[in-house]
């Protein structure tokens, strides 16, 4: 399987795609996730995309694609990816046709996350962000039983600096303005389906699964 997932942050993009990626047994390349790594490791590529990120604005077209070019050319995605978070403009989703032309495949699948907009900011200002092992908690709707440690890892938790109040308004704009026309890009190449990115974690893990495994 190759999948793309597309919503606007605070989805639930991250968790579910650690599931699915375990479920299809399929490389998880989250785009977001490799940079907040290259930043804390003040990489050269962290250094160019540590100003967009802290504003909530996307990380420029071309450093972006180069990344994900490199990483799905390594060996675990050749049987498979599962790709968060990218593409999030359609110049980059023209650019992912033409990595995955020069790589001989294409994509079986787009799964649009979708979650009113309220219902986002409440996600996003109260997550807390696991520093060993990304999960994500929520102070007021998934608090771990210690406060401030992972249960999964006993990793310390913190706030992404992107997560507060003004730059996850602009991180939503941001979704509306460039992001969300891939919506209708995909659905013109027939790969789009849908879930409704609320309630219990598990559900929604079960509603895409059905949605993805209904396209293929
Ligand atoms: P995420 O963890 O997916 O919410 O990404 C966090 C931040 O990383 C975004 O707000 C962007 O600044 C940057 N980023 C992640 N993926 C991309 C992408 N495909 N294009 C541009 N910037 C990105």
């Amino acid at each position: 399987m190759r999948i793309v997932l597309v919503g606007p942050p605070g989805a639930g993009k991250g968790t579910q795609a650690t599931y699915l990626a375990k479920h299809y047994a399929i490389a998880q390349v989250s785009t977001g996730d490799i940079f907040r790594t290259n930043v804390a490791d003040q990489t050269p590529l962290g250094v160019k995309a540590r100003e967009f990120m802290d504003a909530g604005d996307l990380v420029p077209d071309e450093v972006t694609i180069a990344m994900v070019r490199d990483r799905l050319g390594e060996a675990d995605a050749a049987s498979g990816f599962l790709l968060d978070g990218f593409p999030r403009t359609v110049p980059q989703a023209e650019a992912l046709d033409e990595i995955l032309t020069d790589l001989g495949t294409k994509l079986d699948a787009v799964l649009e996350m979708s979650v009113d907009e309220e219902e986002l900011v409440r996600r996003l200002s109260g997550r807390r962000t696991c520093s060993g092992c990304g999960r994500a908690w929520h102070v007021e709707f998934d608090q771990p039983s210690v406060d401030g440690v992972c249960d999964d890892c006993n990793g310390k938790l913190f706030r992404r600096d992107d997560d507060d109040p003004d730059t996850v308004r602009r991180r939503l704009e941001v979704y509306t303005e460039q992001t969300k026309p891939l919506v209708g890009y995909y659905e013109a190449q027939g790969l789009l389906c849908e879930v409704a990115a609320i309630g219990a974690v598990d559900d929604v893990t079960r509603r895409a699964i059905a949605a993805l495994d209904g396209t293929s």
